[in-house]
């Protein structure tokens, strides 16, 4: 491929970035509001396959950690979905609910619980 060539790709692909940036910053919203993925509404129900199979909970304190060795000694005992790499929208109050909830990466169904825990948790970066 010509060096002439790969300039008008590059520019190309510069050119449509910027057009999904101003597209996204015209209708106002984060880019998966854009796309038609809302944040849930209501608490995960811990009851579905996926949150069972990774042995969701909304409190990490109930977590059976003879099943999930993961969250045993003082260690597991600081994990929580706040301070995991997934949840990225804390804060969330949910109406009849208590405490913070916020949207897991792995869940489009439901806000997972500040103080939930799951075997798939992996600490934030710093
Ligand atoms: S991946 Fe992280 S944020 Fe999601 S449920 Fe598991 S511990 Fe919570």
């Amino acid at each position: 491929m010509g060096a002439d060539k790969l300039c008008i790709k590059r520019r190309q692909f510069l050119t449509c970035g910027a057009a999904a940036i101003s597209l996204l910053s015209i209708i106002g919203g984060r880019p998966t509001e854009a796309f038609g993925q809302a944040l849930p509404t209501k608490p995960l129900d811990p009851a579905m396959p996926l949150a069972q199979a990774l042995g969701y909970a909304h409190d990490a304190t109930k977590v059976d950690t003879t099943k999930y060795p993961k969250r045993q000694g003082p260690e597991g005992a600081k994990q929580f979905c706040s301070n995991c790499a997934l949840y990225t929208q804390g804060g969330i109050k949910l109406a009849g609910q208590e405490g913070e909830w916020g949207k897991c990466s792995l869940f489009t169904d439901g806000l997972v619980n500040a103080k939930g825990w799951c075997n798939s948790w992996v600490l934030k970066p710093a």
